[in-house]
């Protein structure tokens, strides 16, 4: 949606009775026109513009005895709308009934040679998709020449070679760069992403490499401990089949007293028994016994 400037900013006078608004479906397109001043004499300023603007609907009311300024809206190089009769109403721009009834009008204030800016495109392009939001089947977008009964020079050679170019049309990618500057832009963008493509791949490769490390340090400690665990079960298992006498908790694990040198050392032999029971009887008494 642009915004537009509005009668009171050129101090446009009140209308006289004119032909109301556009019927929405007899609506096929917008027709681009200039003023024809026949002079190189540029209007840029605001100030130019609105005494301009002032200076047109005073002809065309007092001279052609038209009811307002003729056009809807007129754009300057700036890139500034001005609202004129506005979109909805019907304008007296374009020759007759017939295609004032089924063109819109824009007037682009250029003079005789000038191109027009890109500032001054992309409103043009704004206020036609307002247009084309009004009527959505007039989407054309016309030269004053080409669809006026009575040949004319309007718009001018360098806008309508924009027309045809496409760069008045919604949606138009924007057309202010060289293809030098293309080229420059392709080339930093490319730069940019292979940057940030490598800059990534090392981020990533870093923290990879941290966390491969911190994983190789977890498998030694786990080894290490497991390692510490068998050996400590290994050990319990030994321990387990060692005799009482050996065993840290058993009264038997007292170590003997040091033997004294000046005494002999007590035998712990059994007296033999010079007479022992054969051992038949022996065995007898020991079946005896059970
Ligand atoms: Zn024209």
């Amino acid at each position: 949606m642009v915004e537009y400037l509005p009668r009171s900013a050129w101090n446009a006078r009140p209308p006289n009775g004119g032909p109301g608004n556009l019927t929405v479906s007899r609506v096929e397109g917008a027709v681009i026109h200039w003023p024809g001043t026949g002079s190189t004499s540029v209007i840029h300023s605001k100030a130019a513009v609105a005494s301009a603007l002032r200076g047109w609907q005073d002809y065309h009311m007092d001279t052609r005895g038209w009811s307002d300024i003729a056009y809807q809206v007129a754009v300057d190089q700036a890139g500034r709308a001005w609202t004129l009769r506005g979109l909805r109403t019907q304008s007296g721009a374009n020759g007759d009934t017939d295609v004032n009834e089924r063109y819109g009008a824009i007037l682009l204030i250029l003079v005789t040679g000038e191109q027009p800016s890109a500032a001054m495109k992309a409103t043009t392009r704004g206020v036609i998709a307002d247009f084309r939001r009004i009527y959505p089947r007039g989407t054309a977008i016309r030269p004053h020449s080409a669809v006026r009964p009575e040949p004319t020079d309007c718009p001018g050679d360098p806008a309508r070679a924009a027309i045809a170019r496409g760069e008045f049309t919604p949606g138009h990618s924007e057309d202010d760069m060289t293809p030098a500057q293309m080229q420059e832009l392709k080339n930093f963008i490319e730069a940019r992403t292979q940057a940030y493509a490598l800059w990534t791949h090392r981020q990533l490769r870093k923290d990879l490499s941290a966390v491969v490390k911190a994983y190789a340090l977890d498998i030694k400690n786990y080894e290490r401990q497991t390692d510490a665990a068998d050996a400590a079960r290994a050990a319990a298992a030994v321990w387990a089949t060692a005799p009482p006498s050996l065993q840290a908790d058993g009264a038997a694990a007292e170590q003997p007293a040091a033997p004294d040198p000046n005494v002999d050392p007590e035998l712990s032999l059994p007296d033999l028994d010079p007479f022992p029971d054969a051992p038949a009887a022996a065995e007898a008494e020991a079946d005896a016994g059970k």
